[in-house]
């Protein structure tokens, strides 16, 4: 018998909830704190002190020694430095562990070492951190011990945003303003906002350590540079929710654990296409909120790897030749008084607050289709987007069957007559139910797809933060709700101009939907007929962020300013540069001191094999053979790393950030392809015990 896992004492156990904080404070000044949480301004220095106390005091009761501003600089994952409780001890030697106010509502990190773009240029390096009441402190056990994590945004000394959350914080007010002016259009005059919520399912790999510690790729790239495919991949379909391995499953339960204990609410699991992959689902929560606990759950899944003896690959595409790994961002909106503004009810037709909604977010996809693309751009996700692989690059919306004929029906006559009903579906069997059927099958090839009551944006890479595709969703859709109440606020007769509203948005953005296969090639062609963007890389997507429309969009609601964008777009330049010249240099190292040596050794055991097998007078013409293949290969892997080798040391002169990307990506990942190619076929050739490192079917298979 297993143990009883309580699971409701172990939730949140490790947060500092809401309810804790009632406990523990004064009733006025907890009612200051959830003021200021429900509907913002700030806090007074006294109510800190306060529940700053409170939270300490909780903090050390469980164990904690520090306390850290938590943050989430541009680097995508998260930041943290500790300080100790630990105060100046009295006359008599006696010291109190003490936290203050002032200690949590601001931090003062240097920001010189975090990526800033031009903004480190400009101004000073001085950085501050602010607490975000929104988010509840949490505390985090590891070999450190315990500390008290403080969720905070991270901003230069004149105010810029340096992190992702500050500009989704933006992103959240923007759009619960200007989705109030629509509600309150419809009558509704209770909601005082309105909430973007998500639910992010986060896909990974798992590999045992003591393989992934005989791979420099992995270590230092996260996945592999080299690797031909095994017998065996993903053709059997047979890993995709397949009984969940002993192993695994002890780390998965491990994880949940660790995972409900800071309030993350995990809830699915399960193993995913490719061998070796596997998903975890959490319940939506605020955007903000469903950020942070992201980000604690890719933390979390490494953290807890270790314990099992296995590593937590995140990259975007760890393996060539199986799926890679995504996250698919569940993303809808709802007022505080319960009303889902994605919800179409059963008669799509008649709920014209849903089809304004609708309307509004269709000509927020198709005007701004190249800075979703881009917000879901990380290096990583540059081998799944537009690759042989989910999702496309393109972008557009999948409605399903229902939603596009309500569509179809208001371009058409401008009146939507009738919804397509869902039905019961007849199981065939006497014993079995009947089930009631939605309206719309799923599409899983869709970048952005409908799914009942909330978009899926599934272009997101496993290893990127979700903060900049939910700053971007909020942001485009703010702005179509805005022009949208500009109008209607107007009008004299609202029934009329919503009605016209509904038809000119629908009609003029209906290109942007797509219900047919996303993968295929027509569809590529098709998506260049109707003028949709079609933005292949990380690099080209960078200077979307800066045209005039994104700068008008984001300064428009204050999400970011000019500065900032131009700062964004140079780190991703940044970024995308220095990634690819590690894995190349990785490369050059592997294939020179690994696989070019252990390939020497074995033409020479052939050479000797081949001479002795003449002298002993056989025919050697088998051996003399494979030998001269090998031998062939061998010079084509040392011309490639040659050229390889020359293209890294023109790299080094190239001074313009978005040149030097470009260089990368158009010539230095060309000639990383060509040192592949024949060191792949290399590996095939030659006997196992030479290969100097684990193979694909030892790593995925081999778990
Ligand atoms: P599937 O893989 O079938 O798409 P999952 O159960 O794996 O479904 O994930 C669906 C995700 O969508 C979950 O995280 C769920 O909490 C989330 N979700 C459900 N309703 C909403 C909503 N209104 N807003 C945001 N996310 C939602
Ligand atoms: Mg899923």
């Amino acid at each position: 018998m297993s143990e009883v896992l309580n699971v409701e004492e172990i939730f949140a156990s490790n947060l500092f909830t809401l309810g804790k904080m009632k406990e523990r404070l004064p009733k006025s000044v907890y009612k200051e704190v959830k003021k200021v949480m429900d509907q913002g301004g700030e806090l007074s220095l006294a109510a800190a002190d306060v529940v700053a106390k409170a939270m300490k005091d909780w903090a050390v009761e469980h164990g904690a020694t520090h306390y850290t501003h938590w943050f989430q600089p541009l680097t995508g994952i998260t930041a943290e430095k500790h300080d100790a409780f630990v105060t100046h001890p009295d006359s008599e030697g006696k010291m109190i562990m003490e936290f203050s106010g002032k200690e949590l509502i601001k931090g003062e990190p240097d920001a010189s070492s975090f990526p800033s773009g031009g903004l480190r240029a400009t101004f000073e390096a001085r950085g501050y951190t602010a607490w975000d009441i929104t988010s509840p402190a949490f505390l985090k056990e590891d070999a450190t011990g315990v500390i008290l994590c403080i969720p905070t945004a991270f901003c230069s000394y004149t105010g810029e945003a340096l992190d992702k959350k500050t500009p989704l914080l933006r992103s959240m007010e923007a759009i619960s303003q200007q989705a109030l002016r629509i509600v309150r259009l419809f009558g509704n005059t209770e909601a005082t906002k309105v909430v973007a919520s998500v639910g992010p399912e986060q896909e990974y790999f798992l590999v045992d350590r003591e393989k992934y510690l005989k791979r420099e790729d992995l270590i230092f790239a996260g996945r592999t540079l080299f690797g031909a495919p095994a017998p065996k991949g993903q053709e059997l379909e047979d890993h995709y929710f397949g009984t969940i391995r002993e192993r695994i499953g002890a780390y998965m339960k491990d994880l949940n654990i660790e995972l409900w204990k800071l309030g993350v609410t995990a809830k699915t699991q399960h193993n995913e296409v490719a061998p070796a992959q596997h998903e975890l689902a959490p319940i939506y929560e605020t955007a903000n909120i469903a950020v942070d606990h992201n980000q604690l759950v890719m933390e979390t899944m490494k953290k807890v790897a270790g314990r099992h003896g296995l590593t937590c690959l995140l990259h975007e595409k760890p393996f060539a030749g199986v799926n890679g790994s995504g996250k698919h961002n569940n993303w809808s909106l709802g007022t505080d008084n319960g009303v889902n503004l994605l919800d179409p009810g059963d008669t799509p037709n008649e709920n014209i607050q849903f089809l304004l909604v609708l309307a509004c977010i269709m000509k927020a996809v198709d005007t701004h289709a190249d800075l979703l693309r881009q917000s879901a751009s990380d290096v990583g996700n540059d081998h799944r987007l537009g690759a042989n692989e989910a999702p496309p690059a393109i972008i557009s919306m999948f409605l399903g069957e229902q939603l596009e004929d309500v569509v179809r029906q208001l371009v058409e006559t401008g009146e939507a007559a009738h919804s397509i009903q869902g039905g019961k579906l007849l199981t065939g069997v006497s014993t079995l139910p009947d089930l009631d059927k939605d309206a719309t099958d799923r599409n899983r090839t869709s970048p952005f797809a409908f799914t009942g009551n909330k978009f899926e944006f599934r272009m997101v890479g496993s290893a990127d933060s979700i903060a900049s595709p939910n700053t971007i969703l909020n942001a485009i859709v703010a702005e179509a709700f805005c022009e949208a109440a500009d109008i209607l606020e107007k009008a004299d007769d609202f029934d009329v101009a919503v009605h016209d509203l509904i038809k000119k948005y629908m009609t003029e953005h209906q290109r942007i939907i797509f219900n047919g296969d996303g993968y295929s090639d027509e569809w590529v062609a098709e998506a260049e007929r109707r003028g949709l963007p079609n933005i292949k890389s990380m690099v080209e997507a960078s200077s979307t962020l800066t045209t005039d429309k994104a700068i008008r969009l984001f300064e428009k609601f204050g999400i970011f300013t000019r500065v900032e964008l131009e700062s964004r777009e140079e780190i991703l330049y940044e970024t995308y540069s220095k990634t690819i010249n590690i894995e190349a240099l990785t490369m050059i190292d592997m294939a020179k001191k690994q696989i070019l040596p252990a390939v020497v050794r074995y033409t020479r055991s052939l050479a000797d094999t081949v001479i002795a097998v003449k002298e002993a007078g056989a025919d050697a013409s088998v051996q003399a053979g494979l030998l001269n293949e090998v031998s062939a290969k061998l010079a084509e892997a040392k011309k490639a790393l040659i050229d390889l080798e020359e293209k890294e040391e023109k790299a080094v002169s190239i001074e313009n950030q978005k040149e030097l990307a470009f260089f990368y990506k158009d010539q230095v990942r060309v000639a990383m392809d060509a040192l592949r190619a024949p060191c792949d076929a290399l590996e095939m050739l030659v006997d196992k015990e030479v290969w100097p490192f684990p193979t694909y079917g030892d790593l995925i298979f081999e778990v």
